[in-house]
């Protein structure tokens, strides 16, 4: 099998390009090293069975190209993390609309089986706890650039469902809740990453409002046993999956775990979200999957729970030096 992995040098990317080809896999990635890196695949990079192209995944010479190369298409290339949101908004939509836009129709050209990594994000700010994949969506008004993400993510599910409906294109699309893991950099804003290196070098540790919004954190090895799964899995195409874990924690308890299991002095700073994001920035109070649909289609259980993700955090920031 070759399989093709568009933004493969970021985080989730280069776990999945790992596991692939631990099972014997070819392994192309296509990454522009936008918020990806070099160093995620270094590793990997004497294997004859992994290729890399440096490239945007709007270069449609190269894309083509690489897909008419492939088996499988795992899209992971894609704008992240809320701060990035925030400040580059026209980055954002752009490169999630267009890339997937591109990925899709080469996958239609050449009938590629595609996976279409989705968030959690679609939901808004739902407060109908956990979330379904079939449950309605909640989003603020269009002024505040937070959910554009959420926008241009929903334009990805629709267009690979309509890709699937009126082209017979095999998609399936997987909406994932935080995932974390060695490799996710805090540059972006994701929480876990920048709470652990605050944490290992004795500074605050930085609580956007009141800390008592909940997330559930699921480890990146979850979510790419389930990338793989769902793309074997002939009765998940055409079919939306929440992919994640149900157990919740708020902010600020999770700073406290941080601060304890680093052995820190830093203290633990509230910091309003105006100044943290923008002025009037909406955050989600609770976010929850429901994961009865991934778990009956192919038995997924999220199998790494949070104070062992943290340890796995923690180990990867001390072998870096606290250096991110
Ligand atoms: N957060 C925080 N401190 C930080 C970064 C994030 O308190 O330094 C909060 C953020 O406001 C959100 C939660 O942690 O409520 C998770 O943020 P992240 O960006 O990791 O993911 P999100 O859930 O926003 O997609």
């Amino acid at each position: 099998m070759k399989a093709l992995i568009t933004g493969g040098a970021g985080f989730i990317g280069s776990h999945l390009a790992e596991r692939l080809l631990e099972r014997g896999d070819e392994v192309c990635v296509i990454d522009d090293l936008s918020t990806g890196k070099l160093e995620n695949v270094a590793h990997l990079r004497d294997n004859p069975r992994f290729h890399l192209a440096v490239e945007t995944i709007l270069n449609e010479t190269v894309m083509d190209r690489l897909v008419s190369e492939c088996d499988v298409i795992y899209h992971l290339a894609a704008a992240v993390g809320v701060e990035l949101i925030v400040k580059s908004p026209v980055e954002t939509i752009e490169r999630n609309v267009l890339g997937s836009h591109v990925v899709l129709r080469l996958a239609s050209r050449y009938l590629r089986k595609v996976l279409i990594t989705s968030t959690s994000e679609i939901y808004g700010k739902s407060d109908s706890i956990p979330f379904s994949e079939e449950d309605d969506r909640v989003l603020g008004a269009t002024t505040k650039s937070r959910w554009s993400y959420s926008c241009s993510k929903a334009i990805d599910e629709f267009l690979a469902l309509a890709y699937h409906k009126e082209k017979g294109v095999p998609t399936v699309i997987m909406r994932l809740f935080n995932t974390v893991g060695p490799r996710q950099t805090g540059r972006y804003g994701m929480v876990i990453p920048r709470l652990v290196t605050q944490a290992l070098a004795g500074r605050p540790l930085t609580v956007y409002g009141d800390g008592q919004q909940v997330r559930c954190f699921t480890f990146v090895e979850d979510v790419v046993w389930a990338a793989i799964r769902l793309m074997e899995e002939p009765a998940a195409v055409g079919q939306v999956f929440n992919v994640g874990n149900d157990k919740g924690i708020s902010i600020a308890d999770l700073a406290r775990k941080i601060v304890e299991m680093t052995g820190s002095k830093s203290e633990i700073s509230f910091v309003p979200y105006s100044e943290a994001y923008e002025e009037g920035f909406e955050d989600m109070r609770i976010r929850v999957p429901n994961l009865n649909k991934v778990r009956e289609t192919i038995g997924y259980e999220p199998r790494v729970q949070l104070d062992e993700i943290l340890r796995r955090v923690i180990e990867h920031f001390l072998a870096k030096k606290g250096q991110d």
